[in-house]
C-alpha cells in the first residue's frame, strides 16, 4: 500500500540513489557494528546499510512504517519517540558503542542531537542527513555569524564536520531547505566538565550577542559570587570552545562543596 507522507513526523524520503550510497561509502558499515538508524522511513538508507551488516536496529515513530519494517526478520524495530530512547541500554545489548545514522526528521534535529549528547558516553559515531543550516551551526568557529550555543554545546565533546551538502530535489517530497550530512565523532579524552553548568553559562553568554560579556556573563558570574579570571571585554562569538570550557570548570571547583 502507498504511504502518504506524514508532515508532523518531517517525512521527506530520499530518493537520489547517488545520494543514498554517498551516505553509506560515509558510515562505510563493518559486519558486528552495533547500527542504530533513526528514522527509517521506507527504509531507503535501511536497505543498502543491511546490505553491508547483519544487524540493524531501526527507531521509528510512525505506527504504519514500523509494522512495513517489522517484516524485515534482520532489523530490530524499536517502534517509540527517539527522544525516550536509552542508547545505552541499546548499546548494553550490543556489547559496544553504538553506530547512530539517520536522515533525522528536521523538526526535533537539536533535541535529538541533545538527548544524544546525553548518553554520549555509548556512542562510537554519528551520521545524519539535517538541514544545512544547522549542520552550520554545528560547526562553526568563533567569530562565523553561526557560531553559538549549539556550536560550543556540541564541539566540547564531538569531532564534528559537514561532509556534503544535499539539495531539495533529492527527497520525496522535496523540503523547503538544503540539507547536509554530518559526522559527529565522539572526542576521545573529554574535558571534565558539567554539560548542564556549560549549557547554563553558554546560554546567558549568548543569550544577547551583540553585547560585551561583562553586560550578559559579567553579572551572571557576580550573583553566582564566583571569583575567577575570564576576559569579559569580548562578545560571545569571539570565544574559543575551550574558553567557556575552562570556565565552567573553574566554576565546579570554585563552587562551594555541600
Ligand atoms: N530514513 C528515511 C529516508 O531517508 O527516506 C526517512 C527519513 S524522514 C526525514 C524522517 C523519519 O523519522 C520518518 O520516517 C519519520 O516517521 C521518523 N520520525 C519522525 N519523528 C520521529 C521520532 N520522534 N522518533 C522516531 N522517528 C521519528
Amino acid at each position: 500500500m502507498k504511504h502518504i507522507p506524514r508532515k508532523r513526523f518531517g517525512q521527506h524520503f530520499l530518493a537520489d540513489t547517488a545520494v543514498l550510497d554517498a551516505i553509506v561509502r560515509a558510515i562505510d558499515p563493518q559486519p558486528g557494528d552495533a547500527l542504530v538508524e533513526i528514522g527509517p522511513g521506507l527504509g531507503a538508507l535501511t536497505q543498502p546499510l543491511l546490505e553491508r551488516c547483519e544487524r540493524l536496529t531501526v527507531i521509528e515513530i510512525d505506527r504504519d512504517l514500523a509494522a512495513r519494517l517489522r517484516r524485515n526478520p534482520a532489523l530490530e524495530v524499536v517502534e517509540a519517540d527517539v527522544l525516550t530512547v536509552d542508547f545505552r541500554a541499546l548499546s548494553e545489548a550490543r556489547g559496544r558503542p553504538l553506530r547512530v545514522v539517520g536522515n533525522l526528521p528536521y523538526n526535533i534535529s537539536t533535541p535529538i542531537a541533545f538527548h544524544l549528547l546525553e548518553q554520549v558516553d555509548a556512542i562510537a559515531d554519528q551520521h545524519f542527513m539535517l538541514q544545512k543550516e544547522v549542520v552550520e551551526r554545528m560547526v562553526a568557529s568563533p567569530g562565523h555569524k553561526d557560531y553559538g550555543r549549539l556550536s560550543v554545546m556540541l564541539q566540547w565533546r564531538y569531532d564534528i564536520e559537514l561532509l556534503f551538502e544535499v539539495p531539495p530535489e533529492a527527497f520525496e517530497p522535496p523540503p523547503k531547505v538544503d540539507s547536509a550530512v554530518v559526522r559527529m565523532v565522539p572526542l576521545p579524552k573529554p574535558p571534565a566538565v558539567d554539560p548542564a553548568r556549560l549549557g547554563e553559562l553558554v546560554t546567558v553568554a549568548f543569550s544577547q550577542r551583540r553585547k560585551l560579556l561583562r553586560h550578559t556573563l559579567g553579572r551572571w558570574l557576580e550573583q553566582q559570587g564566583a571569583d575567577v579570571a575570564f576576559d569579559l571585554q569580548r562578545r560571545a562569538e569571539e570565544v574559543p570552545v575551550h574558553e567557556y570550557v575552562a570556565l565552567a570548570v573553574q566554576l565546579q571547583s570554585a563552587a562551594p562543596s555541600v
